[in-house]
């Protein structure tokens, strides 16, 4: 006996995927910082996307690769130019919660044509960031189904 779940249960487990179980730690830098700080950041923390949030820690916006890569391009002075001028800001970013599940999330990615979410937490006054969930994580998922099941 392998310990596995039978493959027919694969459904159930797939619908019962939350983001809190998959996701990994956000990366965030302030609106101030420059682009071409954030571009040394993407590089370090080694990740696609970075959180924007402003003096309170709230979320105000999201740099991916190409809204750095574009700016580069454009001729400007990348070490005077702050971040908050190029970033997609709120209320345009689309997030979701530790509750929320799996598909929700891949949902989301799809038609909005993103590759992450930032995993907040609602507050009265902004919205904390305490995670974010990639492709990656949605592959990593759709793998645990295979480890966990007889298929
Ligand atoms: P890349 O630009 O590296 O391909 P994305 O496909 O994730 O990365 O980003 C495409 C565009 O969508 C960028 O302009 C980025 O700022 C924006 N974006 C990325 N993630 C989100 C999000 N969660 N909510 C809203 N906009 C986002």
């Amino acid at each position: 006996y392998s310990g596995k779940k039978p493959a027919q249960s694969i459904e159930e487990s797939m619908i019962g995927m939350k983001v809190r179980d998959f996701q990994s730690m956000p990366v965030v830098v302030t609106e101030q910082i420059s682009v071409y700080d954030a571009i040394c950041h993407i590089f370090l923390e080694d990740v696609g996307t970075l959180y924007v949030v402003d003096n309170d820690s709230y979320l105000t916006g999201v740099l991916s690769r190409k809204d750095l890569l574009r700016t580069s391009l454009g001729g400007n002075d990348l070490n005077k130019m702050p971040v908050h001028v190029i970033m997609t800001r709120m209320p345009n970013i689309t997030y979701c919660k530790k509750q929320d599940t799996l598909i929700d999330v891949a949902k989301k990615m799809i038609d909005k044509q993103i590759d992450s979410l930032p995993v907040i937490e609602e507050n009265v006054d902004g919205l904390n960031v305490v995670g974010r969930i990639t492709k990656t994580n949605i592959t990593a998922a759709f793998l645990s189904l295979g480890d966990e099941h007889e298929l």
